[in-house]
């Protein structure tokens, strides 16, 4: 199963493509998470991506491109995934087709969270998140809260407000996901993959409703 989640920020495709891949085995690639990675490294994709992330804008597409080629021309490549976050651009979609392509591997499905924008404003504004790297836990005040305020369930790390997730960034990223993303919609149907699925309600059943619209699997793809 090869997997491309499109939604607009705080559609809840973090938490989806999560579950996807603990529950089907899938390679969970999110693009805003290498991103953050490469700027707590100071790598040099990190040092320019940075104020990028800050500004709530999409980074260049050259530069998330080589990331996620890269993490496709390696050796243990993933063969079953679940893009996150990526691609967010018609530029992006192009240079993926290529990529798969060029290793042979076909997409199953795109799958479009549609949530309306109250909402996101709503889920945003309360969402934290645990910044240690092998944990990302994310929470949300109040429809998830972590038990103890403030500190990770998992991990005890304190949580952090991500820059990207305060108001002005947020309407910010709202306005890049309609002006630059959702032109990904009519690429991908010609190529008859895109699946739209309701996002509002718990994660179980916005999971169900993902996985009652993706092909079954019948192989080892
Ligand atoms: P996310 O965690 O997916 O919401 O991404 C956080 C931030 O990382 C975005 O607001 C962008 O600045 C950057 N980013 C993540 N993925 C991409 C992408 N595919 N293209 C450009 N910028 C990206």
């Amino acid at each position: 199963m090869r997997l491309i989640l499109v939604g607009p920020p705080g559609s809840g495709k973090g938490t989806q493509a999560k579950l996807l891949g603990e529950r089907l085995g899938l390679t969970h690639i999110a693009t805003g998470d290498i991103l953050r990675e490469a700027i707590r490294l100071r790598t040099p994709p990190g040092r320019k991506a940075k104020p990028y992330l800050k500004a709530g804008k999409l980074v260049p597409d050259g530069l998330v491109n080589d990331l996620v080629a890269q993490r496709f021309r390696r050796n243990d490549r993933p063969e079953r995934f679940v893009m996150d976050g990526y691609p967010r651009t018609l530029a992006q979609a192009a240079s993926f087709d290529q990529v798969l392509r060029q290793e042979f591997l076909d997409l199953s499905a795109v799958v479009l969270l549609a949530v309306g924008d109250e909402e996101i404003l709503r889920r945003l504004g309360g969402r934290w998140s645990c910044p240690k790297t092998d944990c990302k836990a994310t929470y949300h005040d109040p429809t998830k809260p972590p038990r103890t305020p403030g500190i990770c369930d998992r991990c005890g790390t304190q949580l952090i407000q991500r820059d990207d997730d305060k108001p002005d960034t947020i309407r910010r990223r709202l306005e890049v996901y309609r002006r630059n993303t959702l032109e990904l919609i009519p690429h991908y149907e010609r190529q008859g993959l895109v699946r739209e699925v309701a996002g509002e309600g718990d994660i179980e059943k916005i999971y169900n409703n993902i996985v009652q619209v993706v092909p079954r699997e019948n192989g080892p793809c």
